[in-house]
Protein backbone atom coordinates (compact mmCIF):
# COMPACT_ATOMS: atom_id res chain seq x y z
CA UNK A 1 0.00 0.00 0.00
CA UNK A 2 1.49 3.51 -0.92
CA UNK A 3 -0.25 6.92 0.72
CA UNK A 4 -0.24 10.22 -0.71
CA UNK A 5 -1.67 13.48 1.45
CA UNK A 6 -1.30 17.24 1.43
CA UNK A 7 -1.45 18.36 4.98
CA UNK A 8 -0.45 21.57 4.46
CA UNK A 9 -3.12 24.12 4.05
CA UNK A 10 -2.12 26.72 1.12
CA UNK A 11 -3.19 30.18 0.62
CA UNK A 12 -1.80 31.58 -2.95
CA UNK A 13 -1.37 34.53 -5.04
CA UNK A 14 -2.32 38.57 -4.07
CA UNK A 15 -3.47 38.93 -1.12
CA UNK A 16 -2.96 35.59 0.38
CA UNK A 17 -1.30 37.65 3.67
CA UNK A 18 -4.65 38.17 4.67
CA UNK A 19 -5.00 34.90 6.16
CA UNK A 20 -3.24 36.35 8.74
CA UNK A 21 -5.89 38.01 10.07
CA UNK A 22 -7.85 35.21 10.94
CA UNK A 23 -5.88 35.36 14.26
CA UNK A 24 -7.12 36.72 17.76
CA UNK A 25 -5.93 36.37 20.99
CA UNK A 26 -2.87 34.86 20.24
CA UNK A 27 1.08 34.73 21.33
CA UNK A 28 2.53 35.13 18.06
CA UNK A 29 6.11 34.38 17.18
CA UNK A 30 7.65 35.91 13.89
CA UNK A 31 10.58 33.71 13.38
CA UNK A 32 12.75 35.28 10.91
CA UNK A 33 16.12 36.65 9.29
CA UNK A 34 17.77 40.37 10.06
CA UNK A 35 17.21 41.23 6.01
CA UNK A 36 13.28 40.38 6.55
CA UNK A 37 12.90 42.75 9.61
CA UNK A 38 15.29 45.75 8.27
CA UNK A 39 13.55 45.29 5.05
CA UNK A 40 10.43 46.12 6.25
CA UNK A 41 8.17 42.95 5.62
CA UNK A 42 7.93 41.88 9.22
CA UNK A 43 6.11 44.81 10.03
CA UNK A 44 3.95 44.58 6.84
CA UNK A 45 3.11 41.39 8.75
CA UNK A 46 2.48 42.67 12.22
CA UNK A 47 0.10 45.13 10.64
CA UNK A 48 -1.95 42.08 9.57
CA UNK A 49 -1.98 40.98 13.04
CA UNK A 50 -2.21 43.76 14.84
CA UNK A 51 -4.78 44.44 17.58
CA UNK A 52 -7.58 41.43 17.71
CA UNK A 53 -5.74 40.57 21.40
CA UNK A 54 -2.54 39.61 19.59
CA UNK A 55 0.76 39.56 20.97
CA UNK A 56 3.84 39.38 18.76
CA UNK A 57 7.37 38.60 19.65
CA UNK A 58 10.06 38.23 16.79
CA UNK A 59 13.21 36.28 16.30
CA UNK A 60 15.34 37.60 13.84
CA UNK A 61 18.27 35.58 14.46
CA UNK A 62 18.39 32.94 11.99
CA UNK A 63 21.45 32.67 9.21
CA UNK A 64 21.75 30.90 6.05
CA UNK A 65 22.17 27.02 6.23
CA UNK A 66 21.00 27.79 9.62
CA UNK A 67 23.19 26.36 12.42
CA UNK A 68 22.39 24.20 15.77
CA UNK A 69 23.50 27.54 17.65
CA UNK A 70 20.61 29.59 16.51
CA UNK A 71 18.29 26.95 16.55
CA UNK A 72 19.29 26.58 20.02
CA UNK A 73 18.56 30.45 21.05
CA UNK A 74 15.24 30.11 18.81
CA UNK A 75 13.94 27.60 21.56
CA UNK A 76 15.04 29.94 24.41
CA UNK A 77 13.32 33.16 22.67
CA UNK A 78 10.21 30.77 22.48
CA UNK A 79 10.03 29.30 26.34
CA UNK A 80 10.48 33.06 27.44
CA UNK A 81 7.66 34.34 25.21
CA UNK A 82 5.19 31.18 25.24
CA UNK A 83 4.16 32.05 21.87
CA UNK A 84 1.40 29.57 20.97
CA UNK A 85 1.21 30.28 16.92
CA UNK A 86 4.50 31.03 15.05
CA UNK A 87 4.97 32.51 11.41
CA UNK A 88 7.84 30.77 9.40
CA UNK A 89 9.01 33.95 7.36
CA UNK A 90 12.19 33.94 4.59
CA UNK A 91 14.17 31.61 2.54
CA UNK A 92 14.40 27.74 3.51
CA UNK A 93 16.52 28.96 5.56
CA UNK A 94 14.56 30.84 8.09
CA UNK A 95 11.40 28.53 7.36
CA UNK A 96 13.87 25.71 8.53
CA UNK A 97 15.13 27.14 11.69
CA UNK A 98 11.75 27.97 12.65
CA UNK A 99 10.07 24.19 11.93
CA UNK A 100 13.38 22.87 13.72
CA UNK A 101 12.66 25.52 17.16
CA UNK A 102 9.01 24.26 16.81
CA UNK A 103 9.39 20.78 17.13
CA UNK A 104 12.25 21.16 19.88
CA UNK A 105 10.51 23.09 22.09
CA UNK A 106 7.90 20.85 21.52
CA UNK A 107 9.63 17.61 22.61
CA UNK A 108 11.82 19.19 25.20
CA UNK A 109 8.69 20.72 26.76
CA UNK A 110 9.52 24.21 26.67
CA UNK A 111 6.76 25.77 24.24
CA UNK A 112 3.81 24.56 22.31
CA UNK A 113 2.34 25.94 19.11
CA UNK A 114 -1.18 25.01 18.20
CA UNK A 115 -0.28 26.76 14.08
CA UNK A 116 2.70 27.01 12.16
CA UNK A 117 2.37 29.27 8.98
CA UNK A 118 5.15 29.41 6.49
CA UNK A 119 5.36 32.24 4.43
CA UNK A 120 8.91 32.04 1.86
CA UNK A 121 10.30 34.71 0.54
CA UNK A 122 12.53 32.88 -2.06
CA UNK A 123 10.89 30.60 -4.43
CA UNK A 124 13.14 27.56 -4.19
CA UNK A 125 12.90 24.96 -1.18
CA UNK A 126 9.26 24.22 -0.74
CA UNK A 127 10.02 24.33 2.85
CA UNK A 128 6.78 25.28 3.43
CA UNK A 129 5.29 22.08 2.80
CA UNK A 130 7.83 19.63 3.66
CA UNK A 131 8.19 17.66 6.58
CA UNK A 132 11.80 18.21 5.97
CA UNK A 133 14.74 20.41 7.99
CA UNK A 134 18.29 20.90 7.05
CA UNK A 135 20.47 21.78 9.98
CA UNK A 136 24.12 22.65 9.84
CA UNK A 137 27.19 21.17 12.07
CA UNK A 138 29.52 24.29 11.82
CA UNK A 139 32.36 22.40 13.90
CA UNK A 140 31.86 19.33 12.10
CA UNK A 141 30.91 20.73 8.48
CA UNK A 142 28.25 18.92 7.85
CA UNK A 143 24.55 19.21 7.02
CA UNK A 144 21.32 16.90 8.16
CA UNK A 145 18.52 17.12 6.75
CA UNK A 146 15.96 15.99 9.30
CA UNK A 147 12.60 14.38 8.64
CA UNK A 148 9.81 14.74 10.37
CA UNK A 149 5.64 14.74 9.85
CA UNK A 150 6.01 16.94 13.03
CA UNK A 151 8.04 19.72 11.02
CA UNK A 152 5.17 20.34 8.45
CA UNK A 153 4.14 23.61 8.28
CA UNK A 154 0.22 23.54 9.27
CA UNK A 155 -0.77 26.53 7.04
CA UNK A 156 1.68 27.83 4.02
CA UNK A 157 1.35 31.54 2.50
CA UNK A 158 2.60 32.27 -1.04
CA UNK A 159 2.56 35.73 -1.84
CA UNK A 160 4.11 36.70 -4.70
CA UNK A 161 5.00 39.88 -4.15
CA UNK A 162 7.21 39.07 -1.23
CA UNK A 163 9.86 37.43 -4.09
CA UNK A 164 9.79 40.33 -6.52
CA UNK A 165 13.01 41.80 -4.33
CA UNK A 166 14.76 38.43 -4.80
CA UNK A 167 18.29 39.66 -6.37
CA UNK A 168 18.84 37.46 -9.86
CA UNK A 169 21.86 35.67 -8.90
CA UNK A 170 19.67 34.35 -5.72
CA UNK A 171 15.93 34.17 -8.14
CA UNK A 172 18.71 31.61 -10.02
CA UNK A 173 20.00 29.16 -7.67
CA UNK A 174 16.71 28.94 -5.82
CA UNK A 175 14.52 28.77 -9.06
CA UNK A 176 17.07 25.57 -10.03
CA UNK A 177 16.40 23.84 -6.28
CA UNK A 178 12.95 23.77 -7.44
CA UNK A 179 13.64 22.16 -10.67
CA UNK A 180 16.21 19.23 -8.96
CA UNK A 181 13.38 18.92 -6.56
CA UNK A 182 10.61 18.21 -9.58
CA UNK A 183 13.64 16.25 -11.18
CA UNK A 184 14.49 14.03 -8.44
CA UNK A 185 11.35 13.17 -7.52
CA UNK A 186 9.98 12.07 -10.65
CA UNK A 187 12.38 9.32 -10.82
CA UNK A 188 13.25 8.73 -7.11
CA UNK A 189 11.96 5.33 -6.20
CA UNK A 190 9.07 6.44 -4.23
CA UNK A 191 7.58 8.05 -7.08
CA UNK A 192 3.67 7.47 -7.67
CA UNK A 193 1.32 8.97 -10.02
CA UNK A 194 0.53 11.60 -7.43
CA UNK A 195 4.23 13.21 -7.02
CA UNK A 196 4.24 12.58 -11.32
CA UNK A 197 1.83 15.02 -11.51
CA UNK A 198 3.40 17.52 -9.24
CA UNK A 199 6.72 17.78 -10.80
CA UNK A 200 5.71 17.53 -14.38
CA UNK A 201 3.77 20.93 -13.72
CA UNK A 202 6.35 22.12 -11.51
CA UNK A 203 8.80 21.67 -14.46
CA UNK A 204 7.09 22.59 -16.87
CA UNK A 205 6.24 26.00 -15.04
CA UNK A 206 10.17 26.56 -13.97
CA UNK A 207 11.00 26.07 -17.52
CA UNK A 208 9.07 28.35 -19.27
CA UNK A 209 8.92 31.08 -16.19
CA UNK A 210 12.10 30.77 -14.43
CA UNK A 211 14.24 32.82 -16.81
CA UNK A 212 11.57 35.33 -17.27
CA UNK A 213 11.78 35.66 -13.37
CA UNK A 214 15.61 36.33 -13.69
CA UNK A 215 15.61 38.83 -16.49
CA UNK A 216 13.18 40.77 -14.39
CA UNK A 217 12.21 40.71 -10.90
CA UNK A 218 9.15 42.89 -11.71
CA UNK A 219 7.45 40.14 -13.53
CA UNK A 220 5.04 39.37 -11.08
CA UNK A 221 3.43 37.10 -13.19
CA UNK A 222 6.70 35.10 -13.92
CA UNK A 223 7.40 35.43 -9.67
CA UNK A 224 3.90 33.81 -8.85
CA UNK A 225 4.32 30.66 -11.44
CA UNK A 226 8.11 30.09 -10.06
CA UNK A 227 6.75 30.30 -6.63
CA UNK A 228 3.79 27.92 -6.68
CA UNK A 229 6.44 25.66 -8.97
CA UNK A 230 8.60 25.86 -6.12
CA UNK A 231 5.69 25.17 -3.40
CA UNK A 232 4.21 22.14 -5.83
CA UNK A 233 8.10 20.28 -6.53
CA UNK A 234 8.20 20.65 -2.80
CA UNK A 235 4.80 18.74 -2.49
CA UNK A 236 6.41 15.85 -5.03
CA UNK A 237 9.62 15.35 -3.46
CA UNK A 238 8.03 15.38 0.42
CA UNK A 239 6.33 12.51 -0.55
CA UNK A 240 8.73 10.89 -3.15
CA UNK A 241 11.92 11.69 -1.69
CA UNK A 242 14.95 13.03 -3.72
CA UNK A 243 18.02 11.52 -4.98
CA UNK A 244 21.98 12.12 -5.02
CA UNK A 245 22.60 15.68 -6.71
CA UNK A 246 21.09 16.81 -3.05
CA UNK A 247 22.80 14.00 -1.15
CA UNK A 248 26.44 15.53 -3.05
CA UNK A 249 24.93 19.19 -2.88
CA UNK A 250 24.41 19.22 1.10
CA UNK A 251 28.38 18.68 1.08
CA UNK A 252 29.68 21.25 -1.25
CA UNK A 253 27.60 23.14 0.64
CA UNK A 254 28.58 22.27 3.84
CA UNK A 255 32.25 22.13 3.35
CA UNK A 256 32.40 25.31 0.95
CA UNK A 257 29.34 27.68 1.65
CA UNK A 258 28.15 27.60 -1.47
CA UNK A 259 24.23 28.25 -1.61
CA UNK A 260 22.20 25.31 -1.62
CA UNK A 261 20.42 25.88 -5.08
CA UNK A 262 24.04 26.30 -6.88
CA UNK A 263 25.53 23.14 -5.48
CA UNK A 264 22.85 21.61 -6.69
CA UNK A 265 22.99 23.47 -10.34
CA UNK A 266 26.72 22.29 -10.53
CA UNK A 267 26.23 18.52 -10.12
CA UNK A 268 22.34 18.03 -11.58
CA UNK A 269 23.53 17.38 -15.42
CA UNK A 270 25.89 15.11 -14.42
CA UNK A 271 23.28 13.48 -11.61
CA UNK A 272 20.60 13.23 -14.69
CA UNK A 273 23.59 11.10 -17.04
CA UNK A 274 24.62 8.90 -14.07
CA UNK A 275 20.63 7.89 -13.72
CA UNK A 276 20.15 7.49 -17.22
CA UNK A 277 22.70 5.12 -17.84
CA UNK A 278 22.90 5.87 -21.32
CA UNK A 279 25.78 3.30 -21.57
CA UNK A 280 23.72 0.44 -20.70
CA UNK A 281 20.53 2.04 -22.67
CA UNK A 282 22.62 1.80 -26.17
CA UNK A 283 22.98 -1.76 -25.28
CA UNK A 284 19.26 -2.39 -25.08
CA UNK A 285 18.93 -2.27 -21.09
CA UNK A 286 15.80 -0.90 -20.07
CA UNK A 287 15.78 1.86 -18.06
CA UNK A 288 12.94 3.92 -16.09
CA UNK A 289 15.02 6.73 -15.18
CA UNK A 290 15.85 7.74 -18.77
CA UNK A 291 12.22 6.78 -19.99
CA UNK A 292 10.77 9.37 -17.49
CA UNK A 293 13.17 11.88 -18.40
CA UNK A 294 12.52 11.56 -21.95
CA UNK A 295 8.87 12.26 -21.42
CA UNK A 296 9.70 15.06 -19.55
CA UNK A 297 11.89 16.26 -22.10
CA UNK A 298 8.47 15.78 -24.67
CA UNK A 299 6.78 17.88 -21.87
CA UNK A 300 8.47 20.70 -22.07
CA UNK A 301 8.86 20.71 -26.27
CA UNK A 302 12.81 19.42 -26.30
CA UNK A 303 13.38 16.43 -28.90
CA UNK A 304 12.91 13.09 -27.47
CA UNK A 305 12.84 10.68 -30.42
CA UNK A 306 14.61 7.93 -27.78
CA UNK A 307 16.24 7.75 -24.71
CA UNK A 308 19.43 8.85 -25.87
CA UNK A 309 18.24 12.66 -27.47
CA UNK A 310 15.55 12.90 -25.06
CA UNK A 311 18.55 12.65 -21.87
CA UNK A 312 20.80 14.95 -23.96
CA UNK A 313 18.70 17.74 -24.49
CA UNK A 314 17.23 18.10 -21.71
CA UNK A 315 21.38 17.87 -20.15
CA UNK A 316 21.69 20.70 -22.70
CA UNK A 317 18.84 22.80 -21.80
CA UNK A 318 19.73 22.39 -18.09
CA UNK A 319 23.67 23.50 -19.37
CA UNK A 320 22.24 26.44 -21.15
CA UNK A 321 19.91 27.89 -18.02
CA UNK A 322 23.15 27.62 -15.93
CA UNK A 323 25.11 29.41 -18.33
CA UNK A 324 22.56 32.20 -19.03
CA UNK A 325 22.13 32.43 -14.73
CA UNK A 326 26.42 32.88 -14.71
CA UNK A 327 26.36 29.62 -12.52
CA UNK A 328 30.23 28.54 -12.82
CA UNK A 329 30.77 24.78 -14.21
CA UNK A 330 33.72 23.93 -11.53
CA UNK A 331 34.32 24.95 -8.00
CA UNK A 332 37.46 26.06 -9.07
CA UNK A 333 35.39 29.02 -11.02
CA UNK A 334 34.36 29.84 -7.18
CA UNK A 335 37.78 30.37 -6.17
CA UNK A 336 38.04 27.08 -4.36
CA UNK A 337 41.78 25.47 -4.24
CA UNK A 338 41.46 21.96 -5.81
CA UNK A 339 43.53 20.69 -3.23
CA UNK A 340 40.73 21.63 -0.51
CA UNK A 341 38.36 19.57 -2.12
CA UNK A 342 41.47 16.90 -2.71
CA UNK A 343 41.51 16.79 1.02
CA UNK A 344 37.87 16.57 1.65
CA UNK A 345 36.75 14.47 -1.13
CA UNK A 346 36.78 11.09 0.48
CA UNK A 347 34.41 12.48 3.53
CA UNK A 348 32.73 14.49 0.90
CA UNK A 349 31.83 11.05 -0.48
CA UNK A 350 30.85 9.02 2.62
CA UNK A 351 28.61 11.46 3.87
CA UNK A 352 27.13 11.69 0.45
CA UNK A 353 26.65 7.97 0.41
CA UNK A 354 25.34 8.17 4.17
CA UNK A 355 22.69 11.09 3.29
CA UNK A 356 19.03 10.19 3.53
CA UNK A 357 18.37 11.88 -0.29
CA UNK A 358 20.38 8.75 -1.35
CA UNK A 359 17.92 6.50 -0.13
CA UNK A 360 15.52 7.08 -2.74
CA UNK A 361 18.03 7.57 -5.82
CA UNK A 362 16.77 5.90 -8.63
CA UNK A 363 20.18 3.84 -9.50
CA UNK A 364 21.90 2.24 -6.68
CA UNK A 365 25.47 4.06 -6.34
CA UNK A 366 28.95 3.35 -4.73
CA UNK A 367 31.38 5.21 -3.30
CA UNK A 368 33.53 5.41 -7.22
CA UNK A 369 30.19 6.90 -8.49
CA UNK A 370 29.70 9.68 -6.14
CA UNK A 371 33.61 10.18 -6.59
CA UNK A 372 33.14 10.41 -10.23
CA UNK A 373 30.69 13.00 -10.24
CA UNK A 374 32.13 15.15 -8.07
CA UNK A 375 35.37 15.19 -10.10
CA UNK A 376 33.16 16.51 -12.77
CA UNK A 377 33.05 19.85 -10.94
CA UNK A 378 36.53 19.74 -9.45
CA UNK A 379 39.80 18.91 -11.22
CA UNK A 380 41.49 15.78 -9.19
CA UNK A 381 45.21 17.04 -8.07
P1 LIG B 1 18.16 31.16 2.10
O1 LIG B 1 16.96 31.03 2.91
O2 LIG B 1 19.46 30.71 2.70
O3 LIG B 1 18.29 32.68 1.65
C1 LIG B 1 19.34 33.12 0.84
C2 LIG B 1 19.50 34.63 0.96
O4 LIG B 1 18.37 35.27 0.37
C3 LIG B 1 19.53 35.11 2.42
O5 LIG B 1 20.59 36.04 2.56
C4 LIG B 1 18.19 35.81 2.61
O6 LIG B 1 18.24 36.88 3.53
C5 LIG B 1 17.91 36.32 1.20
N1 LIG B 1 16.49 36.53 0.92
C6 LIG B 1 15.44 35.76 1.27
N2 LIG B 1 14.30 36.27 0.81
C7 LIG B 1 14.62 37.42 0.15
C8 LIG B 1 13.86 38.42 -0.54
N3 LIG B 1 12.54 38.33 -0.68
N4 LIG B 1 14.53 39.47 -1.10
C9 LIG B 1 15.89 39.57 -1.01
N5 LIG B 1 16.65 38.65 -0.37
C10 LIG B 1 16.03 37.59 0.21
O7 LIG B 1 18.02 30.42 0.68
P2 LIG B 1 17.03 29.26 0.25
O8 LIG B 1 17.61 28.68 -0.98
O9 LIG B 1 15.63 29.72 0.22
O10 LIG B 1 17.16 28.17 1.43
C11 LIG B 1 18.29 27.35 1.51
C12 LIG B 1 18.23 26.46 2.74
O11 LIG B 1 17.07 25.62 2.69
C13 LIG B 1 19.43 25.54 2.80
O12 LIG B 1 19.88 25.39 4.13
C14 LIG B 1 18.88 24.22 2.27
O13 LIG B 1 19.63 23.11 2.69
C15 LIG B 1 17.49 24.25 2.84
N6 LIG B 1 16.50 23.40 2.13
C16 LIG B 1 15.44 22.95 2.83
C17 LIG B 1 14.47 22.15 2.25
C18 LIG B 1 13.30 21.65 3.04
O14 LIG B 1 12.44 20.94 2.54
N7 LIG B 1 13.19 22.00 4.29
C19 LIG B 1 14.59 21.79 0.91
C20 LIG B 1 15.68 22.27 0.19
C21 LIG B 1 16.63 23.08 0.82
Amino acid sequence: MKEFDLSTHVFFGENSLERLEWCENKRIIIITDAFMEKSGVVDKLKARMDGRGNEIFVFSKTVPDPPIEVIAEGVKCLAECQANVMVALGGGSAIDAAKAVRVMADRMGFGHIEECFAIPTTSGTGSEVTKFSVITDSAKGVKYPLVDDDLQPMVAILDPELVSTVPPAITADTGIDALVHALEAYVSTEATDFTDALAEKATTLLMKFLPLAYKDGNDLLAREKVHNAACLAGMAFNAAGLGICHSIAHQIGAKFHISHGRSNAMVLAEVIRFNADLEAVGKGHRNISARKYQRMAKLIGLPYVNNLVAVNALTRRIEEMKRMFGIPATLKDLDIDPVDVSELRSEMVQNALKDKCTQTNPRPVSEEDIAKILNKITPLV
